[in-house]
């Protein structure tokens, strides 16, 4: 064990005598070395040998370059929910700082990637058990969408995932989740029965409505707040082909599809085969205005109802086909590959054509100044929350569309003109969303920007018993923002 220890600590530090770390870590890359995390790091590496280790992001899918270059002391990769607690219990007792990492799409430097702590990276906890019955699936928190995808076709089985392949099961379904299967089913968080929890206090907890009520209740929107989630209890549904892919329009085209995704969104609501969401995006090269537009629906039909007006407006090009859940997910990841710079930012409204025509030019006028920003795209991506989403989470509200604005930049020069266009562009929104009375309170914890406060979105009386579970199990307040694991949203 002494053995490894030292060839872990000598490859960490790349130097010799243990003595020296400080001072040679201290400008590994753009992050400094937490030195109680030197203690840590050496531990989890006589435990865990070559799944302890210090390259920093080798064979690991990041997708933001803010997150890609922060450099932790050390990386580890769990196999099991016992793995999980050992090193939790390991970083607490060394008061490391750390964070976890699941698909590795977050945005911002210690949200899924420790600056100067420890990175606990789920990726090897990709089990998929399906019972006899067929209707769930305990799944490891460690799987990508594309993985979990897969794993279930060979039943002919899918689940509540979103759209893209390589966007993270963990902080998708801790966040909410908006799937193809929203419009039936609610959001992914909606559908989890049972969650296996490393506390933190570094125990393990089976979660479910019966066992820990508060916390099951935390778990479903609570994000990174309450411990680590090893597994997953999830419904699952049968799906073979379905209808998906994306059709891309010209900006004269704006005002059609305005209203066919009103329609969509409202006359079409009852088909809860049905999903759809679209956007809005700044092309530099054209210097100009595309649309495109996302169809799904659940059964194997080339153009459903609900597409049928929509199908009459003319496009530039269509990826619109019958497919699996799997191969449309790749194709997804595709569009929105990793290695730029990125930031998202939220509002919520009930459905209008004017508000969208309006958040639009707010983002049309706010980006004159940028446009010749080095790999500058901002998009806006609106969708509706969908009204069983609504039914399984009542504070979420009544009837609303979800706008996402996307900003993606190549630059760090840039990023703090790119922080304050989205903040702009968030201000001048909402004021017009409230302007228009149809203002909606509830921001998806996944699409806000560091300036939003998506817990206070949730509601005092929501936010309260939050902070009262949180207490209850955190007395400590490892998971909180003067805690260890400080990363993404905090309570
Ligand atoms: C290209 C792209 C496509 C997207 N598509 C969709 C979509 O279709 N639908 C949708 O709803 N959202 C979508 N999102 C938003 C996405 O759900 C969030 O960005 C989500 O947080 C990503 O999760 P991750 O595991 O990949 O990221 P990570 O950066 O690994 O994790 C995000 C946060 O969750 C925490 N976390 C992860 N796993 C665990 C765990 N097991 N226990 C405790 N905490 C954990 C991390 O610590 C981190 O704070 C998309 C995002 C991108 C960038």
């Amino acid at each position: 064990m002494a053995l490894v220890m030292s060839a872990f600590i000598t490859t960490f530090l790349g130097v010799g005598p243990a003595m020296a770390l400080g001072a040679a870590l201290a400008n590994q890359g753009n992050t400094s070395v937490l030195p109680e995390c030197v203690q840590a790091c050496s531990h989890l590496a006589s435990i865990f040998g070559p799944d302890a280790y210090s390259l920093g992001n080798a064979n690991v899918t990041l997708w933001d370059a803010k997150q890609q270059a922060t450099h932790s002391a050390c990386w580890v990769q769990p196999s099991s929910t016992e793995d999980v607690s050992t090193i939790l219990g390991v970083i607490i007792n060394t008061s490391c700082r750390f964070a976890v990492k699941g698909g590795g799409h977050a945005r911002d430097p210690d949200d899924s990637v420790s600056a100067g702590g420890v990175t606990i990276d789920m990726q090897k906890m990709r089990s998929v058990e399906v019972p006899p019955d067929q209707k769930t699936a305990k799944v490891g928190s460690g799987h990508v969408l594309l993985s979990l995808y897969e794993a279930l076709e060979k039943y002919n089985l899918t689940t509540l995932g979103g759209r893209v392949a390589d966007v993270g099961l963990g902080g998708y379904i801790l966040g909410g989740g908006f799937s193809h299967l929203s419009p039936k089913y609610g959001l992914a968080m909606d559908n989890v029965f049972e969650y296996e929890l490393v506390l933190p206090n570094a125990t393990v907890a089976i979660v479910n409505q019966e066992s820990h009520p508060d916390l099951y209740f935390a778990l479903r929107g609570g994000m990174n707040n309450f411990g680590i989630v090893t597994h997953f209890t999830m419904r699952v549904v049968r799906q073979g082909q379905m209808l998906g892919g994306v059709r891309a329009y010209t900006a004269d085209k704006r005002d059609a599809i305005l209203k066919q995704a009103y329609e969509l969104t409202t006359s079409w609501k009852n088909d809860t085969n049905m999903a759809f969401f679209y956007s809005y995006g700044y092309h530099q090269e054209r210097d100009d205005f595309t649309l495109a537009v996302n169809q799904e629906y659940y059964l194997p039909v080339l153009s459903p109802a609900p597409f049928k007006q929509l199908n009459r407006i003319p496009f530039e090009h269509s990826t619109v086909r019958l497919d699996q859940t799997s191969r449309l997910s790749i194709e997804s990841a595709s569009a929105t590959p990793p290695g730029g710079r990125n930031l998202f930012a939220t509002v919520t409204y009930s459905p209008s054509v004017d508000l969208d025509r309006q958040i639009q030019d707010i983002m049309a006028q706010e980006i004159q100044s940028l446009k010749k920003a080095p790999g500058f795209y901002p998009n806006l991506v609106i969708q509706p929350l969908y009204e069983a989403a609504i039914r399984a989470g009542k504070e979420r509200g009544g009837n609303a569309a979800v706008a996402l604005l996307t900003v993606l930049w190549g630059n760090a020069e840039d990023d703090e003109r790119m922080n304050a266009f989205a903040q702009e562009w968030v201000e001048r929104s909402t004021a017009t969303t409230k302007d228009a009375g149809k203002h909606h309170p509830w921001l998806y914890i996944n699409y806000a920007s560091k300036a939003q406060d998506p817990f206070l979105s949730y509601g005092e009386a929501n936010l309260q018993r939050l902070r009262r579970i949180q207490m209850e199990v955190d007395p400590q307040g490892v998971f909180t923002s003067d805690g260890l694991c400080r990363g993404y949203f905090k309570l």
